[in-house]
Parts: structure tokens; sequence; C-alpha cells
């Protein structure tokens, strides 16, 4: 028995999205046949759209932040990727690319998101494990983990994969203790407000843009906003010495994706201080480092690209532990029928929403 499904794909830039409807198969030994109830539209929507980020062949499919629920289990499929029981009706959060798991990137680097044979976005007319279709097929490597009964789907997709990004730039962080300053008050951003704040930080400082998401982030947990527009470097570096006593941050999160912010991240770190880059993964940036500073200040500066895939299930784990407390649902502003998709990623490219999604037609 086959069944047919609605599925958004992309012939090339330039080309609207097409929406389709398509024969999805039973699932083979290994897959899971899951119906998607909600995928988040990620920032980097807009920017393959705009053919900023390549894909091997087209047309494709894509959409990396889903959620559904169990339609049918291929031979052999029992658990999740926790090796929790799962079974058709129980809800998933699954992460579409497959990183292989045995290539060097992956086992020796750690560093599955950059796995040298992960093929996303994935191509179209077969069955795939993408988020923007009424039914994904799951491979036996996806990444995937049972939603508990009582958590609901949108706190678990309300930060999009901005929260596992988050998580793996705090784990090559380490501790958390001070000030911790947060560059940005996108999805990373706000999701880093989180992490600091329930990882035991004496302040959260974040300074971002427009006011609407500097209010979410004062319910997630921060201790002070700094709006941008508003402000002058100087008068934002002012104010953190003054919430510090002059010593400056413990720790900066720079999650605002744009390079002007390394510079001035740079000038807010104190004694021992340190730096984690996570939101500059794409273009080209030259910033000057003064190493003297550097040097007698004690201080670290550490990058981050992507997470391990317990990071997945941790996400999970922390809607369930602090989504209803802090309002992770209500960071979804935005829904569109799968069939809008492309004015869903063209609204979240303005900025309009603090978290746009897609759901089934
Ligand atoms: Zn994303
Ligand atoms: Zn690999």
């Amino acid at each position: 028995m086959s069944r047919s499904a609605h599925t958004i794909s992309f012939e090339r830039p330039g080309v609207p999205l097409a929406y389709n409807i398509e024969d999805i198969p039973e699932p083979g030994p290994g897959e899971t046949l899951v119906r998607m109830t909600m995928a988040g539209i990620c920032g980097t929507e807009a920017h393959r759209l705009a053919g900023d980020l390549a894909a091997a062949d087209y047309p494709v499919c894509f959409g990396h932040e889903v959620v559904g629920v169990i339609e049918a289990l291929g031979e052999g499929v029992t658990t999740d990727f926790a090796g929790t029981p799962i079974a058709v009706g129980d809800r998933l959060y699954w992460c579409p690319p497959e990183w292989c798991g045995e290539c060097w990137t992956c086992t020796v680097a750690g560093q599955g998101a950059a796995c040298e044979r992960m093929l996303w976005p994935v191509p179209f007319g077969s069955p795939n494990a993408a988020g923007f279709r009424e039914l994904a097929t799951l491979g036996p490597l996806s990444t995937k983990y049972r939603i508990p009964d009582g958590t609901s789907s949108e706190s678990v997709i309300a930060f999009g994969c901005a929260m596992p990004t988050a998580m793996g730039a705090f784990r090559r962080l380490g501790p958390v203790s001070g000030t911790v300053v947060i560059q940005g008050s996108g999805p990373v951003g706000l999701a880093s407000t989180v992490l600091a704040s329930i990882g035991g930080a004496d302040q959260v400082i974040v300074i971002g843009d427009p006011e609407n998401r500097l209010e979410v982030a004062r319910k997630l947990g921060a201790t002070e906003t700094i709006a941008i527009a508003s402000t002058t470097l100087d008068e934002r570096r002012a104010r953190i010495m003054e919430l510090t006593n002059g010593h400056g941050a413990d720790i900066v999160i720079e999650a605002a994706g744009r390079a002007a912010a390394f510079p001035e991240g740079l000038g807010l770190l104190g004694y021992n201080a340190r730096y984690v880059i996570v939101g500059l993964y794409s273009g080209d940036a030259v910033a000057p480092i003064d190493p003297v500073r550097l040097n007698n200040y004690s201080q670290r500066i550490i990058g981050s690209l992507g997470m391990p895939r317990e990071d997945f299930l941790h996400t999970v784990e922390l809607a369930t532990a602090h989504g209803e407390r802090l309002g992770f649902a209500d960071l979804i502003t935005h829904r569109f029928p799968l069939s809008r998709t492309e004015e869903g990623i063209a609204t979240a490219a303005r900025g309009e929403s603090v978290k746009a999604v897609v759901i089934p037609d």
C-alpha cells in the first residue's frame, strides 16, 4: 500500500517552490514513516532559496527542524535513537540531515554536522526525511527521538535547530558562571539565554533587536537586555562594564551572525573570560585581535559548529523540564500551511516572526 502526500520541492534558485503530490511507499527495513505535524523555518532557508547554500543537484527537498506522528514502522524498527521503545501514533522529533557515523569527521573529529558523506538537501523524487512534506521517511541512520506524552510539540520545535546548536556551543564552552553576555536575539541567542540562565549564570545580558525579541529574552532568563538600534558600541560596552563593576564579562556568546559582533565581543571580555563564536559560520570575515590583551587577560576564543546527536535528545528533555514554565511555545508567532512554505520563509527572513513554522494544509 502506498500513501499520497503533499511535498515541497525546490527546483533551483529563482524558481518558486513547487507543491507536489507524491506517492510515498511503505517504509522499508529500518525505516520509519512519520506524518509531519510541525516543521520549523530556519534562518538558513532564505539563504537556500537565494542560492547562497549549494545543493549537489537540483531539484531538492529540505526543512530540517521537524516534529511528527509515527505512521508506520519498517521491519526491525522498535526504538528511537536513544533506545526508547516507539510505536505507531507516538510523536518524534528528528534531524533530517543524516550523518554517516563512520567517516573521520563523524567518528574522530566528532563533527557530524560537517560529515563528508552527508547528503543535504536531499534529492526530490525519492522517499526522504525532509521536513517540508506531509509524510517523511526516516532512514536507519536518522537521529530521531520520541517526545514524551505531556511535552508539547511546540516547546520542542520552538527554537528549531538553534537549541541543539546552542547546546553544542555550551558543550564546547564548559561550565557557566558569572556574567554571560549574548550577542544576538535570534533563535541561537534566545536558546543561549535559556542555557546560560539555567546553567547557573549570575547575570545574562542579551544584546539584540527588535524589542519583541528582547522581551522574549527577558522571559527566558535575561537579567538585562540592550537594544542595538538605539545604542552605540561605546554605550553598550559602558553599560556592560557598569553591570560588572568594571571587570567585563566572564563569558560572551557570539550568536549575532555578523562579523562586526566579533571585535565588539572581544572588547567585552574580562580576566579569564571565554568567547564562543557560534553565529559566524558562513561568508568571509577578517578581524583584528590584540594578542597581548588575550595573553595578559588569560582569555580563550572558542569556535563551535554543530552538535553531537544526543543534543537533539537533550532538546526534547529541556522542553520537558522547562518548556512550560518558560513558555517556549510562545516563541512560535507564525504558522504557515505547507502550501505556503515560501511565504513563511520570506516572513522569517524579514524578521517579522520570532519563530515561524510550517504545518500541514
Ligand atoms: Zn537550521
Ligand atoms: Zn560521516
